[in-house]
């Protein structure tokens, strides 16, 4: 047997879902420096917002003459030292989970993503299998469905075309885990109704992991509602802190700007590329996977669609990768945000981080991997904790990216030649009720 069929002969039937106890989250928090404020930072280019990412502060708003990120009032000197302006607001409640009722949709609890899963299976055995992608730092299983209408067998056979959807890399983003985990019901419900829908789940192998970080995400996760504003994963650092930036724990161009060797910064890259169970996990995965061509890595929030490089200003193929796949990345950016209408752009255009999943899918194995920023645009219309409502339309409007992505997946160099077919032509509901920065005032 060899090591692809070990993985993948790992369908669950049974998952740990460890519950977290009162009493750890108690202990933690005492260590631990939560956010209280807002930092806005004047910046009017990529060199001094990467000035920003390589002090070690992890970016989470660009506009074109500013920057906002989550911090500290002492942040705010250290951040005058590097000559830069910056504004400090305390972080309020009614800037997040806005029009939210105990009737409304809700987040998905990590627990409640497993169970949904291993509900899909059970709903439909023919096409869907639960898998662990791994386990956590905590122990947790890393849930994953594999799609297809091939068996396991035919599909390498017929060396079918392998995608890979994953969310939640980043514990707080919630919204990041609700829309892989709707995509994924969203085939298996449309499978035998749905020509192109069955034409893509027969020819494709498409794999779902909406939540890369569980540890986080119950660690923040809190009944649908504001959490911690917890980022990384769960790592006790040793020193009293926790947690690593998974999204900058991979190995391509690890540690070479935008992310932090300071255990408590929220870009902390760790000791060592892969250092982490949680990357390790998408590693060996990905590794052993020869047929993918395409990887999402859903995030939160901006409202943005991101291709490498991010740990380089220069573009593809100008130092590192295939000069051809940059109009590739380029189209199938473009091609998508028409539907979104999220912004298209390379990933160090915003500010360098360096270490993230698509530098290291792309680099490593060529695979047209894409991060999109989800909804909402701003820290000021929900930022990390936008109200649940949100998830029908963000789901929505991203439907259509997700459908193109799979449906370019057996040759992604085809969107320079090829009309989008119909089937993604056709009218699409675009998420309405999405507040933007402008309804809220601070
Ligand atoms: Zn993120």
């Amino acid at each position: 047997m060899n090591m692809m069929s070990a993985i993948r002969g790992r369908a669950l039937r049974g998952m740990a879902v460890l519950a977290l106890g009162a009493s750890t989250l108690a202990v933690n928090a005492a260590v631990e420096t939560k956010p209280t404020h807002y930092l806005e930072i004047e910046a009017h280019d990529k060199d001094t917002r990467s000035l920003v990412s390589r002090a070690g502060y992890a970016i989470d708003e660009v506009r074109s003459d500013r920057i906002f990120l989550l911090g500290r009032l002492e942040d705010v000197a250290r951040l005058e030292r590097l000559s830069l302006k910056v504004k400090a607001r305390p972080l309020q409640e009614r800037w997040f989970a806005m029009d939210a009722s105990p009737e409304a949709a809700r987040y998905t609890s990590y627990a409640e993503v497993a169970q949904q899963l291993k509900d899909l299976e059970a709903s439909n055995s023919s096409l869907v299998t639960l898998m662990s992608l791994g386990r956590s730092t905590e122990g947790r299983d890393v849930p994953m469905v594999r799609i297809s209408g091939k068996s396991i067998a035919q599909a390498e056979g017929e060396k079918l075309p392998v995608i890979f959807y994953m969310g939640c890399h980043h514990a707080r983003e919630h919204l990041s885990v609700e829309v892989p985990l709707m995509y994924a019901k969203y085939l298996v419900a449309n499978y035998a109704t749905n020509a192109d829908i069955k034409r893509l789940v027969d020819s494709r192998e498409i794999y779902v992991a909406p939540i890369i970080n569980p540890d986080g995400h119950v660690y923040d996760y809190r009944n649908g509602i504001r959490g911690q504003m917890w980022r990384k994963n769960r790592r006790a650092n040793g020193d009293g802190s926790y947690g690593v930036d998974l999204n900058r724990n991979y190995s391509w161009g690890w540690g070479t700007g935008g992310s932090d060797t300071n255990t408590r910064s929220d870009v902390y890259m760790g000791t060592a590329p892969f250092s982490e169970a949680e990357t390790q996990n998408v590693k060996a995965f990905v590794d052993m996977q020869p047929r993918m061509t395409t990887l999402l890595s859903t995030h939160t929030f901006s409202e943005l669609i991101l291709y490498p490089w991010g740990g380089t200003y220069d573009k593809i193929g100008e130092k590192q990768g295939n000069p051809a796949d940059l109009p590739v990345f380029e189209k199938m950016a473009r091609d998508m945000s028409a539907w979104n209408k999220y912004t298209p752009q390379q990933s160090s255009d915003l500010y360098i981080a360096s270490g993230d999943t698509t530098d290291w899918a792309y680099g490593t194995h060529g695979i047209f991997a894409f991060t999109f920023e989800l909804s909402p645009s701003s820290m000021f219309g929900g930022g990390f904790y936008p109200s649940p409502a949100v998830i029908e339309p963000t789901f929505n409007a991203n439907l259509k990216p997700l459908l193109y992505m799979l449906e370019f997946a057996n040759d992604p160099r085809r969107v320079l030649t090829e009309r989008i077919p119909n089937f993604l032509q056709t009218p699409v509901k675009i998420g309405v009720g999405i507040a933007s920065a402008k309804d809220v005032q601070f």
